[in-house]
Parts: C-alpha cells; structure tokens; sequence
C-alpha cells in the first residue's frame, strides 16, 4: 500500500505542539506504517520536498522567513492543518503585537542587559510587525486548536484523513 506523505512543521511555537504529536505513544505505530514522514523536526531532511498529502504546522507567522517557508510549503501540499493554537490564532507569539517592533527588540536585548547589549542584527530572522495565525497568509484546510491539542484528537484527525473521511473531532474547524 502507498503510504501517505505527512510532513511537520515548527513555526513561532513552544514545541508543546509536536511534544503532543510524540505524546500517542503506542498508538504512533500503526499511524507509521501508514504515513511516510518527509519532513520536520524528528527527521534529517533539510529541503521541504515536493507533494505532501498531509502537513501539520506549529506556531505563528511572525518573520519573513516564517513567511517565505508557508508560501512554500502550501505550494507544496495538499491537505494543509494549522496545528495547535498559535497557528490557528497566533496565541502566545501574538501576545507582542501591542509594541512596535523596535520597541519589542530594544526590550529583549538592550534594557536590563547586563552582557553585550545590542539587538543582534542579521544573525535573527526579520520579525514582521505583528505574529498572526497561518490563515491570513495561507489557505488552510483545517484548523485543530488547543494548546496544545491533545494528542488523542491529533490521532483521531489522522486516522480520519487516512481513512478518507471527513475529520470527526468535534474540535476540528475547517479552515
Ligand atoms: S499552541 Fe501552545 S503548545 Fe502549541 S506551540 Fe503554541 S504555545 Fe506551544
């Protein structure tokens, strides 16, 4: 049988949201002989590569290379999940989109600092004015919120789209 290609990914977000994907613990193994993990943090690949039937995406939208990798990844997947909060509504990350970003920097690595005061420049990604959910970049197929979700509604969303259904989770939101 073919097995369907699933990639993660991890954007502005805690990692709380692939601890929950790790957290099916014995029931991952049946879901793995399923799916083929192309991409993401628990595998060494560093190209997104070319038609994925499944993605699952962690964390906001909050720089300018957050931004260029979703445009990719969309063009290069078929079903498309905002994975957890943060994704679905910007969440945590979105909790500095009161201050400027200049402010935001001048706070995180200058005021209080006792070591090499300076914002660093090139060495970090350009943040974007604000830190927003996948959707207003994107077209998403579904939405699983939570924070994180839990890992048993993770699975029942896999297993539902692997099965060819229509997701049942009751907290699953179509995008
Ligand atoms: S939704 Fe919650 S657990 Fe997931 S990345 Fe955001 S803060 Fe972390």
């Amino acid at each position: 049988m073919k097995k369907v290609k699933v990639a993660t990914v991890w954007l502005d977000g805690c990692s709380g949201c692939h601890m929950s994907l790790l957290d099916m613990d014995t029931a991952i193994i049946p879901l793995a002989r399923r799916i083929e993990l192309v991409y993401g943090p628990l595998v060494d690949a560093q190209e997104f590569p070319d038609n994925v039937d499944v993605t699952l995406v962690e964390g906001a939208i909050s720089s300018q290379e957050d931004l260029n990798k979703i445009q990719k990844i969309r063009q290069r997947t078929r079903t498309l999940i905002a994975l957890g909060d943060c994704a679905v509504t910007g969440n945590v990350p979105a909790m500095r989109n009161s201050l400027p970003v200049s402010k935001l920097l001048q706070s995180v690595y200058v005021e209080g600092v006792q070591k090499n005061p300076g914002v660093p420049g090139e060495r970090v990604p350009a943040l974007l004015k604000q830190a927003r959910p996948l959707r207003e970049f994107v077209k998403v197929e579904l939405c699983l919120p939570g924070c994180p979700p839990p890992a048993k509604t993770i699975l029942t969303l896999l297993t539902d789209l692997l099965d060819g259904k229509k997701p049942s989770t009751l907290s699953v939101k179509f995008g």
